[in-house]
């Protein structure tokens, strides 16, 4: 079960080549097309300015889902497309798209409402073609108090019960990455796309500003037949990068999330809770070991670079549990990590008005032939992706009409795991003798399916590796070890946030660990004292603020 690296490329091997594909952006849209592309025999590159999923692909609901608000706002296309791809994604990686219970409960008073969710939930069903075991049910008040212990009981007439899928955001990305350069694609994270060279007005290539070089770094410049910008909210600004006026619009809305420790909300289905605010409601998941509740969703025109939680919003979010758990009286004190992410929205300019800004994506060929693709959900990137790559080869038939054109694949490539292998069975038999729990296990078999016997094997060489990361959580330093080496992780946010999810869940868990992970960090990467500082320095201030 040997697996390749995912390896930086070094800006000197790169500078000056020509793929058939530069993409631009290193969240799910970009990596989507990246595997796309590759998987359809184009020589690709993909360049992510920060880390991979840094954006938005970090920041999500972490829902592989149809979606019941589109269903809500009578999208129904986008829910039927929604709800196949989750059918799919959950068989090609079983490992980390994980079907999940969802409670809504329903109470005395709200008979229009109530009847409402339940036809909604039905059309659900016919879309997804569920049998009878993924089909919604009815519950009993008892059964929804089992689900969710100290749930509001008062007028509370039962509920209902659907499935839908819950996922790792950060680590799905960076698994369709992987499995790209599996496909022969490159990946640079940390690698900026500052301008796009043209010559008679068309797009013939990036420069690009290695921000891991530090000091040391010049841009270099690389061609591309074709070039993808799939930079999310930062979409209308790359494409503005080439000089031309960009055809996009993006209205970034703002969505925050909080975390609670599971004892706080002992809860073991999702659940729905309504928002006393306004006529939204909010997610409470059970992920990894905590649970994260979300989100907000407001107009945002704030620096796209630095997306904050604001105490408002938090508290939007803990006037709703409070008022669905009464008694669990949480408050500030409880949320242990706060992260918020932006939609991007967008329209193509002079079509729409702003009202009809709508969820679904644009896939616009601008004058200059750069491919612009934004909007979606992480659920719908595949199609996305399949998509903007049969532009892509509409381009090169354009440039070479003897350029065959080769359909996608990606409805039959596993990402990140073996179809029809039980991998934790395998993990368990591997790692017999490594003394480590059952639940560490699962953890690791869930965030690295076929490569968890690789992260494994590192503490089988040095058993210190086996130790915890942090108190109260199953991260092992072999973690951090194996994101350097691996998976081409080059900050202590690289590791803390997206490798392992530790500011996701535990603010403080995180800022009490950057001491270790620079310390590891610096042993693999050969960082020097005042670099390692400089690390810890900017990661400190960074999650201070929350
Ligand atoms: P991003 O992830 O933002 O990626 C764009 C990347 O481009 C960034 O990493 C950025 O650093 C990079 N970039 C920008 N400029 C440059 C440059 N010049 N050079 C190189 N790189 C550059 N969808 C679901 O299916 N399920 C959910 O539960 C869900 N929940 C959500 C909750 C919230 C609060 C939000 C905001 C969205 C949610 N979504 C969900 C939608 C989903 O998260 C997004 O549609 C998806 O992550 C967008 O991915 P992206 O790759 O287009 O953008």
């Amino acid at each position: 079960m040997s697996t390749k690296p995912l390896r930086r490329p070094a800006s000197k091997e790169l500078s000056g080549r020509e793929f058939d594909l530069i993409v631009i952006g290193g969240g799910i849209t970009g990596a989507g097309i990246a595997l796309d592309a590759a998987s359809r025999g184009l020589s690709t590159i993909l360049f992510e300015k920060g880390d991979f999923a840094s954006g938005t692909s970090s920041k999500s609901t972490k829902l592989v889902h149809g979606g019941l608000r589109y269903l809500q706002n009578l999208q129904f296309a986008v829910t039927l497309e929604s709800v196949r791809e989750r059918e799919l994604l959950e068989k090609l990686a079983p490992h980390m798209v994980w079907r999940l219970p969802f409670v809504i409960p329903q109470y005395r008073g709200k008979r229009f409402k109530n009847m409402k969710v339940r036809a909604g939930l039905s059309l659900y069903d016919l879309m997804a073609g569920s049998g009878k075991n993924g089909s919604h049910k009815r519950l009993t008040p008892a059964e929804v108090l089992s689900a969710c212990p100290g749930i509001r009981v008062d007028g509370l007439l039962g509920g209902l019960r659907y499935y839908d899928c819950r996922t790792d955001d950060a680590r799905y990305t960076l698994e369709v990455i992987k499995t790209a350069c599996e496909h022969g694609a490159l990946a640079m994270n940390h690698a900026q796309v500052v301008n796009l060279s043209r010559r008679k007005g068309t797009v013939y290539g990036v420069e690009v500003h290695d921000r891991a070089a530090g000091a040391a770094s010049a841009n270099f410049t690389v061609r591309g037949k074709v070039v993808v910008n799939a930079t999310g909210v930062w979409s209308q600004q790359t494409a503005q990068l080439s000089g031309g006026k960009s055809l996009l619009e993006v209205a970034p809305a703002k969505g925050v999330h909080i975390a609670l420790k599971q004892s706080r909300l002992p809860i073991t289905d999702a659940i729905l809770v309504d928002s006393v605010h306004d006529d939204r409601f909010c997610f409470a998941v059970p992920w990894y070991d905590s649970v994260i509740v979300g989100t907000t969703d407001t107009p945002y025109d704030g620096d796209l670079d630095n997306v904050q939680a604001e105490p408002e919003e938090v508290l939007y979010i803990l006037d709703a549990l409070n008022a669905q758990f009464p008694f669990a009286r949480l408050t500030l004190g409880d949320v242990t990590a706060t992260f918020a992410g932006l939609r991007p929205l967008v329209r193509e300019k002079g079509k729409g008005s702003s009202a009809e800004v709508s969820r679904k994506h644009s896939l616009i060929t601008a004058q200059d032939g750069v491919i612009s693709i934004a909007g979606g959900k992480l659920t719908t990137y595949r199609p996305m992706a399949s998509e903007t790559v049969d532009a892509v080869f509409q381009r090169l038939t354009t440039l070479d009409a003897a350029r065959k054109i080769v359909p996608s694949t990606t409805d039959k490539i596993m990402v990140g795991c073996e179809a029809g292998v039980d991998g934790l069975e395998q993990l368990s038999e591997f790692a017999q003798g490594a003394k480590l729990p059952n639940e560490t296990l699962a953890l690791l078999y869930s965030m690295y399916g076929k490569r968890a016997t690789e992260v494994v094997a590192l503490m089988k060489e040095r058993p210190e590796l086996g130790k915890r990361i942090s108190v109260g959580h199953s991260y092992i330093v072999a973690q951090i070890v194996y994101a350097v080496q691996n998976e081409a992780a080059c900050t202590i946010d690289d590791v803390l946030s997206r490798r392992i999810r530790l500011t996701i869940t535990d603010n403080q868990g995180a800022l009490q660990s950057a001491d270790l992970v620079s310390r590891v960090m610096a042993q693999e990467l050969k960082w020097d004292e005042r670099r390692r500082n400089g690390q810890k320095d900017w990661f400190t201030t960074r999650y201070k603020r929350g």
